[in-house]
């Protein structure tokens, strides 16, 4: 089923300068047929209407892609149905993206629907980010979309960073920085740039970018029980 290409490629240059040549345009339309196709069998997503779902997984997914440096290893913590990492990995075929989420049944889809797709800088892992020791300090960047308050979310994606590298939260706008101070100071992180944006629909949206300054301190992250039950 053929999604608004124009809708797409006009929003991803007028909102972030971006512009997807058509293979890439190929890519998330198929992604569209495929996310629909499984959505039958099991929970992806609710965005399923083909406007909805270019405005508000794909457009939104792409915000992020202009603060990731050339080259740059990412992993997307919580990426569930593939957002942002799928659109990021195919408009961005210079960084390698690794999509991490929990549940094993979603990133079975995503890898195999990259594989299928052609998208090779894109390989999934199933697991809890705050538990994969192996991949801590390992990645330039990190990105998440909609996991989790921006005090745990810290705590979950900041070990997996090298020091000098960024975090992308995708929000909807600044509020939660207040309550992150602590947070931010204690696992040594700093917010560098904020950048709000309306998705076409008028939705708000802003992106966050923050830079690990110094290791992650070894008694972080703790176990999700005590990151919930007390958020730093
Ligand atoms: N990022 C996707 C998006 O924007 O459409 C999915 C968002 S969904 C609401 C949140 C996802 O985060 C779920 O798929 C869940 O399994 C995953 N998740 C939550 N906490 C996690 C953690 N600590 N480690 C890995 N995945 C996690």
């Amino acid at each position: 089923m053929s999604i608004n290409r124009l809708l797409l490629q006009e929003s991803a240059e007028s909102l972030f300068g971006l512009s997807l040549d058509e293979d890439c345009i190929d890519t998330l339309e198929a992604y569209y047929d495929a996310v629909v196709e499984a959505n039958k069998e099991f929970n992806l997503t609710s965005i399923t209407g083909k406007d909805e779902f270019v405005v508000k997984h794909l457009i939104d997914s792409l915000a992020g892609v202009s603060f990731i440096p050339e080259g740059a290893t990412l992993i997307d913590v919580g990426s569930g149905g593939g957002f942002p990492s799928f659109p990021i990995a195919s408009a961005r075929r210079d960084v390698q993206v690794t999509a991490l989420d929990s549940t094993a049944k979603k990133m079975n889809f995503v890898g195999g629907t990259a594989r299928f797709l052609g998208v090779k800088n894109l390989k999934t892992i199933s697991g809890r980010a705050e538990e994969m020791k192996d991949l801590f300090e390992r990645f330039d960047t990190v990105t998440a979309r909609a996991v989790s308050a921006l005090p745990i979310l810290l705590e979950i994606c900041s070990p997996l960073i090298k020091v000098g590298g960024i975090m992308i939260a995708y929000k909807t706008d600044e509020s939660e920085l207040e309550v992150s101070k602590n947070a931010l100071k204690t696992l040594n992180m700093t917010h560098k740039k904020s950048f709000s944006f309306n998705l076409p629909n008028g939705d708000r949206r802003c992106i966050l970018v923050f830079e690990k300054t110094s290791p992650t301190p070894k008694q972080y992250p703790r176990q999700y029980g005590q990151i919930k039950k007390r958020p730093l």
